[in-house]
Parts: C-alpha cells; sequence; structure tokens
C-alpha cells in the first residue's frame, strides 16, 4: 500500500491553490479534497509541495484535529 503524501491543488486559471493533508493512510482521500476551483469553477491540477509549502503541514494537520 502506497501511503498517503500531502499535494497541493492549484488553479491553473486563477492561481488559487490549496495544501491537501491526507487524514490518514485508512482514507487516503482528503475530506477537504475539491475536484474543481471554488473560485472560477475551474480545473484542478495536483502538484507536489514545494519546500515552502511543506513548512505549512504541521499546521494544517494540527487544525484537522482540532476539527475532531
Ligand atoms: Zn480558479
Amino acid at each position: 500500500m502506497i501511503p498517503s503524501k500531502p499535494f497541493k491543488q492549484v488553479c491553473k486559471k486563477c492561481g488559487y491553490s490549496k495544501i491537501i493533508v491526507p487524514e490518514s493512510d485508512v482514507f487516503p482521500f482528503a475530506t477537504d479534497w475539491t475536484p474543481k476551483c471554488p473560485k472560477c469553477k475551474g480545473g484542478l491540477e495536483r502538484k507536489k509541495l514545494n519546500f515552502m509549502d511543506q513548512i505549512f503541514i504541521p499546521v494544517i494537520s494540527l487544525k484537522n484535529s482540532f476539527k475532531k
């Protein structure tokens, strides 16, 4: 089984981007994953995180754990 890794959704049209952190390896699809851009309804591209993005992963994970 491939462990799920955080990734980034980027809109090619308006530049909207969101970092998605899958909640666990059991549920590899993050609950806040979205197939379309919430701003312009354009298609989103899945990208690897760069160094700056990776800094925010602990913050996002923390937010997710507060929701429970
Ligand atoms: Zn967009």
